[in-house]
């Protein structure tokens, strides 16, 4: 690992303003993606600004209509909150199948949405949700948040302070791990709002997460798992490496979205 200077702001406002002094300066979370990439020489800031110590975007709310979780959540916070399990089950049962225990009590939703790795399941909570990214100068809706491969609507220099999800009637996320890593192959969130359902895809894409419309506008008529008999996504679209071909994730993105419609549609409606 290379030297550098290391910070601990204690407001957004500090973390902000150290960023915008060194151009090689990064954030750091929970260190889950940033740490091994800087071990492995293929990151190396000159100022670690540690958001650790930044009281304002640890906080989860729960609003009479929406959650809010603060940027620096741990994954096991937002699976084991009483509150995200019987508002929004999708998003806690989502939470709980990241990574390992380790990586749960250390990675962030910050953190996570900011490196939008293809096969991270955050991703696709936001877009199925229809969350809005709240950052130290804007509000970022999701469909216009994610940008490709590790790439996001994020300028250089902002920082996300939170991540707020309206609740909907009924959700559910089902993913097929990678055995090795956990991360998605291919993880199907369904998301059943009032004014209509989303349909988000993670870790199958080539151009990482996105929305799956056909299937959302079958579940509109009927929000059922045999409303997506027939349908599939193009097997030219998705990702090919050595862990599945295009063909096999194109296969499994449509059996975890019927069984996530599946589990959806069997979960009553919160109060
Ligand atoms: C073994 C292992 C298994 C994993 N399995 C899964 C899995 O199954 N599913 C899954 O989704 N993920 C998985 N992850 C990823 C993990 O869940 C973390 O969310 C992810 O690595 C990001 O880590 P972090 O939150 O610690 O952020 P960091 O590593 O600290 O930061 C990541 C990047 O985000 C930037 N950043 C951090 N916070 C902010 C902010 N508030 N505003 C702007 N930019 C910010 C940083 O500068 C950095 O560039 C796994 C990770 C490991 C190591």
């Amino acid at each position: 690992m290379n030297r550098f200077e290391y910070a601990m702001p204690s407001t957004v406002a500090e973390a902000v303003q150290l960023l915008g002094s060194n151009e090689e300066a990064k954030l750091l979370a929970g260190g889950q993606t940033l740490l091994p990439t800087m071990k492995q020489g293929l990151a190396a800031p000159e100022l670690l600004i540690d958001l650790n110590g930044i009281a304002e975007v640890g906080q989860l709310t729960v609003l009479d209509d929406e959650i809010r979780v603060g940027a620096m959540c741990r994954h096991a916070a937002v699976a084991g909150s009483v509150a995200i399990r019987e508002q929004a089950p999708g998003l806690a049962e989502l939470a709980g199948m990241i990574g390992d225990a380790q990586v749960r009590n250390r990675g962030t939703l910050g953190g996570s949405v900011a490196n939008n790795d293809p096969a991270a399941d955050y991703p696709a909570a936001l877009l199925a949700l229809n969350a809005t990214v709240r950052t130290d100068r804007r509000e970022i809706g999701s469909d216009d948040f994610f940008a490709g491969l590790f790439e996001t609507a994020l300028e250089p220099g902002e920082v996300i302070r939170e991540v707020s999800f309206p609740f909907c009637r009924q959700s559910a996320y089902v993913k097929f791990r990678n055995p090795a890593s956990r991360f998605a192959m291919a993880g199907a969130f369904v998301a059943h709002h009032a004014d209509g359902v989303r349909v988000a895809i993670t870790g199958a894409g080539s151009d990482g997460v996105f929305r799956w419309f056909e299937a959302e506008e079958a579940l509109n008529e009927d929000f059922g798992e045999e409303a997506l008999t027939g349908l599939a996504v193009d097997p030219y679209l998705m990702l090919s490496d050595l862990h599945a071909g295009a063909q096999y994730r194109a296969n499994l993105v449509a059996v975890m979205t019927r069984r996530s419609v599946k589990f959806a549609a069997a979960r009553s409606e919160p109060e």
